[in-house]
């Protein structure tokens, strides 16, 4: 193996600690933590996983944290209160509704009713749009590319004017994670390109990255002659591809593959995120961080 593998496990552990640190001192100077409310409607196995999750790390950099289970049939407008009930709560600095809700319910209307000063998912309209102009106007930057610069950066690798080539258009993935790498500042000023399923050259465009980031969930989409020698390639992809039984718990699981051909990419990359283990453990993990964020911007620390 050539490339410098970028773990995500690791990086979390590292940002982890500083938060609780941070948490520490603030408890101390200011006597507040930060506070985070996760909305669960229903019992969606998945959803109840990763609800756990959060709560969990939460727990774990010392936040105050709210689990508001609800039942599935709950109104829309009971919903809507309840967002407004923690919208006017001095004590919650975050709030998250976790996807997806039952089908009565209009989910944009939901998230919509956020306040934006407390969206730390960074989804509501009002922070994409501090996204896109950028600067002090940030305020949360979504989570998962968020999570896809801080390894970047902490990989040590150059931004500043590197041709970043991002596959994948998403709201949630592919056109924040451009628009962050395009801005002025740290961790930015790249040249980026966009390319989807209607670019003509694929394997062209890639081919000029020095930063790769690939967010399309099509297992091994990018074969290893697309990519630069020595380019930094960030592997955003979480596919399903079979189930095994884990050595561990003796249990079924899932058999998880990224969108890059890991084991011929990392012969030729200069650094690589591997599936699992690379930026999957990011998201939650920069959910926390912009939770701090929110209590910092209160407090007029930030
Ligand atoms: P999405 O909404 O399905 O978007 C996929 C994008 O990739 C679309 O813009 C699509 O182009 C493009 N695409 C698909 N196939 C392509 C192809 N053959 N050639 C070129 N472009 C192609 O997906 P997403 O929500 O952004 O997620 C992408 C992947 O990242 C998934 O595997 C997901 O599980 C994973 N993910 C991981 C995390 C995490 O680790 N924390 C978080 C979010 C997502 P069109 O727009 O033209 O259709």
């Amino acid at each position: 193996m050539t490339a410098t593998l970028i773990k995500g496990t690791d990086i979390r552990e590292e940002i982890l600690e500083e938060i609780t640190q941070e948490v520490a001192e603030i408890k101390e100077k200011h006597g507040v933590v930060p506070g985070l409310v996760t909305i669960l409607v229903g019992e969606n196995p998945a959803s109840i996983s990763y609800v756990t999750l959060k709560i969990k790390t939460a727990h774990r950099v010392g936040f105050h944290e709210i689990q508001d289970n609800q039942s599935p049939d709950i109104s829309e407008e009971d919903l809507l209160a309840l967002i407004d009930k923690y919208n006017k709560d001095d004590s919650i600095n975050g709030i998250l509704v976790q996807l997806p809700l039952p089908k009565h319910i209009d989910e944009k209307k939901v998230l919509n009713a956020i306040d934006p000063d407390k969206d730390v998912d960074g989804f509501h309209p009002v922070n994409v749009g501090r996204l896109m102009i950028g600067g002090s106007e940030v305020k949360f930057p979504p989570c998962t590319p968020y999570g896809i610069q801080e390894m970047i950066v902490r990989a040590g690798v150059e931004t500043s004017g590197a041709e970043v080539v991002v596959v994948g258009r998403s709201n949630i993935v592919g056109k924040p994670i451009a628009n962050m790498m395009v801005q002025k500042g740290p961790g930015a000023n790249a040249t980026v390109t966009i390319v989807h399923t209607r670019t003509k050259d694929l394997a062209g465009h890639c081919k000029r990255a020095d930063i790769l980031i690939v967010a399309a969930g099509v297992p091994d989409l990018v074969k290893p002659e697309w990519i630069k020698p020595g380019a930094c390639v960030i592997d955003v992809g979480v596919n399903r591809v079979g189930e095994k039984i884990s050595e561990k718990t003796g249990k079924k699981i899932a058999i998880l593959k990224g969108d890059v051909d890991f084991d011929a990419a990392k012969e030729i990359a200069g650094f690589i995120t591997p599936v699992p283990g690379g930026v999957g453990p990011m998201t939650i993990t920069m959910l926390m961080h912009n939770t701090l964020r929110s209590l910092k911007y209160k407090l007029g620390l930030i």
